[in-house]
């Protein structure tokens, strides 16, 4: 029996697109859309098309003029294996540049690529220099020589192999499908960069109505929808996943089928009940104010999960959702001086207590950091693990709390802040460097138990460049 659609993405964004290698990068406001295919005695179960769309969007974000049009650099890369090279592409011509100190390579279908010597040497494949079993390069810059030059070099196997011999008669040989993807023309880095993009939805409370959402039991058993699931977090930072057991342990199957959970001073996952004695104020029945997790480990974890395993039947235990980059761009053009204080003033977290082990961690953090782009590429907020300490001079945190109060405001703005509530059997997982969460309280003798887990970026970002390649998905 073929299944429906097992993801959605049906709302209307604002996708914005930067250029790592400029200061302002190009934006355009069309989305990316996730529909179904007709399913039939020839198509797969699981199916997914991606379209880009231009025409009006019913649920476009109106507030244009909040968005920079600049996104944080994407972090991930798709390896160079993936890369489109015209088949047909031999070398013509080689030649040494001994005042560039470079090997010339002049393509069959025109074009001149420029090696340099040193990286050649550094770089030779050979079995000597290269482990083709872990692929890593066994030559050390203990022993490398910076300034080798090539004795001579010569075309092989009709111009699909460059041959090099270097001083002692070692030799190396390179494909020239390997080297044109090593290319150091502009042209060649300019296009690699686009590896490096990083299309980033924002959003505000309106996103309730479209939830983006995915199928638990989907994500667990076709790649191509834990694929899809990945880059729904990557690109808007938060997808509801359905369908989950109402059981314990399911953070620990979602987060193992990407990589691994992402242990904390917590535990390697943890429950949020109402518990005597919290280490965390997460394990009352109190309002938690809208926070990022973790902000005391120079490394948080990039994503958190929270499963529903029962919810409360009666009023409160609703989770509060904010995209904190949309919320940082919108303080920038409000609020500019807040903004730039948030940016270069560092706060203290700190968390001490018991939990499996004694803790105390501590750690500074920007509460917007931005990257060499001026772009906004992670939020760090939180009432509850801000520490007393503040090491700022004191005529400045005045203008530091007035920030941080500005902030805060435009994050509960009601256009900002969605309000939804898990049912049981739900699982929101969310970005934990960009979407804040919190929840309003709930009644002592109500029952709402929660188990939650992380894990981290790097792991998502391998784990979608080896689905790329093993599915042929292409960007
Ligand atoms: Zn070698």
């Amino acid at each position: 029996m073929a299944l429906s659609v097992l993801l959605r993405q049906r709302f209307a964004v604002r996708e914005i697109t930067s250029k790592y290698s400029r200061a302002v990068g190009a934006s355009y406001s069309s989305g990316y859309r996730v529909g179904n295919m007709p399913t039939g005695p020839e198509t797969l179960p699981y199916q997914v098309v991606l379209t880009r769309t231009t025409e009006q969007q019913p649920n476009a974000i109106p507030r244009a003029g909040f968005y920079p049009q600049v996104v944080a650099a994407r972090r991930f890369t798709t390896l160079s294996e993936n890369r489109k090279v015209q088949e047909s592409t031999v070398m013509g011509k080689v030649a040494l540049n001994g005042a560039a100190r470079m090997v010339e390579v002049e393509w069959s279908d025109g074009g001149v690529s420029r090696f340099p010597y040193v990286w050649l040497r550094d770089n030779c494949q050979c079995p000597l220099c290269f482990n083709p079993d872990s692929l890593s390069r066994r030559v050390l810059m203990n022993d490398l020589d910076v300034n080798v030059s090539p004795v001579r070099v010569k075309l092989q196997a009709n111009g699909s192999l460059l041959s090099v011999e270097w001083p002692q008669g070692h030799q190396s040989q390179y494909d020239w499908q390997w080297l044109r993807e090593r290319c150091f023309s502009p042209q060649a880095r300019s296009e690699r960069e686009k590896d490096w993009q990083r299309k980033t939805q924002l959003w505000g409370a309106e996103l309730v109505h479209n939830l983006p959402k995915a199928d638990f039991p989907a994500i667990l058993t076709h790649d191509r929808a834990l694929h899809d699931f990945l880059a729904l977090l990557d690109s808007v930072g938060l997808v509801l996943v359905q369908k989950v057991p109402c059981d314990v342990g399911q953070v620990e199957r979602l987060a193992n089928r990407v990589a691994y959970l992402r242990p904390t001073n917590f535990g390697k996952e943890f429950v949020v009940v109402n518990k005597p004695n919290p280490s965390d104020l997460a394990y009352t029945t109190g309002k938690l104010g809208l926070h990022t997790d973790l902000n005391f480990y120079d490394h948080k974890p990039g994503v958190q999960m929270l499963h529903c395993i029962e919810q409360t039947m009666r009023e409160g235990g609703e989770s509060h959702l904010v995209d904190g980059f949309s919320v940082a761009y919108q303080l920038k053009e409000e609020n500019p001086d807040a903004f730039r204080l948030l940016t270069t003033l560092k706060v203290n977290f700190c968390n001490v207590g018991l939990d499996f082990h004694k803790f105390f961690l501590r750690q500074r953090q920007h509460t917007i950091s931005l990257n060499d782009q001026g772009e906004v590429q992670s939020v760090s907020f939180s009432d509850q693990a801000r520490d007393s300490i503040l090491d700022l001079p004191a005529d400045q945190v005045q203008p530091f709390y007035d920030a941080l109060k500005a902030f805060d405001t435009i994050m509960y703005l009601p256009r900002n802040c969605l309000r939804f509530k898990m049912a049981a059997g739900e699982m929101i997982v969310f970005d934990n460097t960009r979407t804040l969460h919190g929840r309003s309280a709930y009644s002592l003798d109500d029952i709402r138990h929660l188990q939650g887990g992380y894990f981290d970026w790097d792991e998502i970002y391998s784990r979608m460049r080896v689905l790329k390649i093993d599915l042929g998905i292409k960007d």
